[in-house]
Formats: structure tokens, sequence, C-alpha cells
């Protein structure tokens, strides 16, 4: 029995699948504007283990997650400017050439941390139609008015509304940047916004040219591709109070009941100690921490040492020591895989039992990975305790039956020493001996490649 926290009930739950053996599972996808950072990678690191611990129970999973490729405001209260178009202005490419770029990077990121990808991956340019559909479908049943600036969906229509953040729907004027006047509450979204003409992503509707609101993406996806009713939808707890709230309000509306059983939300990723922000420098990036000498297996099983309900606080000295886990981790496995030990079928049940009581308990990995510690170090080397292992491992998805990846340890210790002493001759300003030691370095198979603070050495 699988329990999951659902942040509508604020309770465990049990997980009940609507269609038998088929979990339909909807998870929020990244707007692809710019670099996605660490934080952003939680909230699919998250998706990775649910799917996988669903999997590990025997269900099979019918995933969904969108691409916002569409131009969006910049904040959630349909104000500012369109990230899409602003990014594509400041790169000098255009706003489908941004999408590409970063999705591609975005794919790219979830092959790095080996997460278990959806069945269907969509972008919503590619279902601005559906959405359309979706938008009638409301308005037919009087959930709607437009304004100036676009088709507004009007929240005192639903009685629910508010209920997944515990929102005070008599709390006006509530601080959410300028609001639109002719809004009847602050609370009303755009479904529909118009555009001006010289805005490059917009399509043809029964209200006028413009783009769809980024909300209703979900609503419209989530119902085409896994239908009226599914068991779970997943996102980061920034998405909670307003775009999940939104959602919900637009699904039980147009299709007349609750459509999602089970919100689960991942709580964010601070750096030091705080915020993550472009100002501040510290959106680092799966492929910064790749230069730095890390596995990306090494960030995702930092991830996994926390629940992913409660807020994780990133450093480098916690992702070192992350590195150097995984690293043992995956010395103690290969050493079991020669053992020759035969283990008592009742303690092998027993690890099983507890791995499956923890992984069920609301993705309790952190006590997952403490089962799977004391089994390695208890127990004498044996090919069964391997076997187990790697059959954890179906829900870690650490690759722990793979040497570890970190170019760190593959560079041997002359070539460190010799990229050290150039790093030197650097700070010393002696040229010549920094060009001397870097040829060197090239000669015997090395690549120096200095970065921001500091060099990376890679194989050529
Ligand atoms: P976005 O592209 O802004 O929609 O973000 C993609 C996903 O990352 C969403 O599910 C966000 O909730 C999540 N997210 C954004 N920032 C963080 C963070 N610092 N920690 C954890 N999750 C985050
Ligand atoms: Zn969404």
């Amino acid at each position: 029995m699988i329990r999951l926290y659902n942040s509508l009930t604020r309770t465990n739950e049990e997980l009940k699948p609507i269609n038998g053996d088929l979990v339909k599972m909807y998870s929020c996808g990244p707007t692809v504007y710019m670099h996605p950072h660490i934080g952003n990678m939680r909230a699919y690191i998250f998706m990775d283990t649910l799917r996988r611990v669903i999997k590990y129970n025997g269900y099979r999973v019918l995933g969904c997650m969108n691409i916002t490729d569409v131009g969006h405001l910049t904040d959630d209260a349909d104000d500012g400017e369109d990230k899409m178009e602003k990014s594509a202005k400041r790169e000098n490419k255009s706003p489908y050439e941004i999408a590409k770029y970063y999705t591609d990077i975005f794919l790219d990121n979830l092959k790095m941390l080996n997460i278990d990808i959806p069945e269907h991956i969509t972008k919503a340019t590619e279902y601005v139609p559906q959405m359309i559909e979706f938008i009638k479908k409301l308005e037919e049943k009087g959930y709607t008015y437009i304004i100036d600036d676009g088709v507004y969906f009007d929240v005192s229509k639903f009685k629910d509304y508010g209920k997944l953040s515990n929102k005070n729907m008599d709390e006006i004027g509530v601080a959410r940047v300028e609001e639109n006047s002719q809004k009847k509450h602050p609370f009303d979204f755009a479904l529909w916004k118009f555009v001006p003409e010289n805005h490059i992503m917009k399509w043809d509707s029964p209200w006028g040219v413009g783009c769809p609101g980024w909300h209703i993406e979900c609503s419209a996806m989530g119902y085409d591709v896994l239908g009226d009713h599914f068991d779970i939808h997943t996102g980061g707890i920034d998405h909670l109070p307003i775009h999940h709230e939104n959602e919900i309000a637009q699904s039980n509306c147009a299709l007349g009941h609750r459509v999602v059983e089970i919100w689960m939300h991942n709580e964010f990723v601070l750096v030091d100690g705080g915020k993550m922000g472009k100002s501040l420098g510290n959106c680092y990036t799966l492929e910064q921490l790749k230069e730095k000498g890390f596995d990306p297996l090494a960030f995702k099983l930092f991830c996994l040492n926390t629940n992913y309900g409660k807020t994780i606080n990133f450093t480098f000295d916690g992702l070192k020591a992350s590195q150097s886990t995984l690293e043992n981790l995956k010395k103690i496995v290969a050493e079991h895989k020669n053992g020759s030990n035969t283990i008592d079928p009742d303690k092998l049940k027993k690890y099983k039992e507890n791995f499956l009581n923890a992984v069920n308990d609301n993705l309790n990995t952190p006590l997952a990975l403490g089962v799977l510690f004391s089994m390695l170090r208890s127990e004498p080397k044996s090919k069964q305790i391997y076997d187990l292992a790697i059959d954890f491992d179906r829900v870690f998805g650490l690759k722990l039956d793979e040497e570890i990846k970190s170019e760190s340890q593959s560079i041997p210790d002359e070539i460190k020493d010799l990229a050290g002493k150039r790093w030197q001759a650097k700070q010393d300003k002696d040229w010549a001996l920094a060009d001397k030691l870097r040829a060197e370095v090239t000669q015997k198979g090395y690549q120096i490649l200095d970065t921001k603070d500091g060099y990376t050495i890679k194989q050529l």
C-alpha cells in the first residue's frame, strides 16, 4: 500500500488507482526560456522517485509532463513582460529558437539525472486548439467573461476556489501586483490574453488573436492525454497557491467533477541557506556542477537524502559529501557482486520489507537509503545482497551497478599536479610557464579548461 501526502486534503492518503493497475499522473514541466537550475531539477527528481516507487509496487504509469514553450507573462498574475519574448530579445533569437534551445538542455538534464521520463512530453505550442476547446467549454457553462485584455475565469462561480491553498476569498486587495481594474475579483485569471500586433507567438481564437493563459495549458493537456479523471498531479510548492488553484478551478468546472485525486508538491532548494536568484549568482546548473567535477547523480543522491516535502539547503560541502557517499556506495555494491556468502532468506525478506515500507510511506527516501546502507555494511559479501541493492536502485535510479563517473577521480595525480602548477603560474602572471605546463598536460592527453572561478581538467 502506497501512502502519499495530498496537499488538497493535507493528509497522507492511500493511492487507489482509478484504472486498475494503471496510475495516471501529470507533472508541471518547465518554462523553457532559461537554463534549468538545480532547484528546478529537484521537482523532476521528485517526479522520478514517485514514478519509480509506483512501478516498484507493480503498477504501470501513464505520465504526462508539459513543456511551456508559449510565452507567458513574467508573473503568475497575468502581468509583466512575456518571458519567452524577453529572452528572445536578449539573446537575439526568435522565441521558437529560444524554446527549442532550452527544451533540449532540459531533456539533457533529465538524462544526466537518470530520470524516468514520462510517456508523454507535451509542448504547449502543439496544443493550442485543445486549449481553445477547453476555454469554450468554460464559456458555454458561464464561467468566463471578456475584458479589454482577454478572456477571464470568474472565480466567484466556483465554490471550492481557494481550498487547495486555504485562501480567504474575502481577502480583497491582496498584494498581487497592479490589479487589472476591469477584473471582477482579484483572483480572477486570464484564460486567453489578447496580444499586440508585434507579438511573435500568437494564435487565432473565437475571441481574437492572442495566446493562451499559462494555467489553461496544464488543464487542457492533462485532459487530452490522461482523460477527465486521473490519480496524481505534481509540481513545485510555488505552483500550489496560484497555478494549481487555478488548474483545479478550470478543470473541475469544465468537466463538471473533481479531476485530480492527489496533489503533490516538492519543497524548494535553498542555496547556502537563502533563496536562489539570478541576481545572486547562485542559480547553479547541473552543467556547472559537472564542470566542477561532480557527478550529476551525486546531486540526485543529495536530494534523496531529504524528503521531497522538506526544504533542502544546497551547499558545496553537502554536495561533496554526497559525491563521496555515492562513490562509497558504488564501491561496496561492486564488492558484493562477487561475494560468495549465502544470506538467510528471512533476512533478505526483512530488508525488502523495510525498504518497501519506507518508500511507500510518502516516499521516505532518506529512510530507504538507510536500509540500503545498513544492509550493505552489515552483511558479508554476497551476490544476493548485490542483487537486492540493484533491486532497490530501481527506486533511486543512481546507477549503482555502474562505475562512478566523477571526472576528478579518473584524472591521474600527475596531471592534477601539473594543472595546479599552471594555475599557480597564472596567479603569478608567469604566462610563459603557464603555457608550457598547459602544453605538457595536452601532450599527455588531457585538457585544462578555465572556468569562472578556477579550472577543470578533461581527458581528450
Ligand atoms: P518553472 O519553469 O519556473 O515552472 O519551474 C519548473 C519547476 O521547478 C516547477 O515545478 C517549480 O515549482 C520548480 N522550482 C522552481 N524553483 C525551485 C527551487 N528553488 N527548488 C525546488 N523547485 C523549484
Ligand atoms: Zn502546470
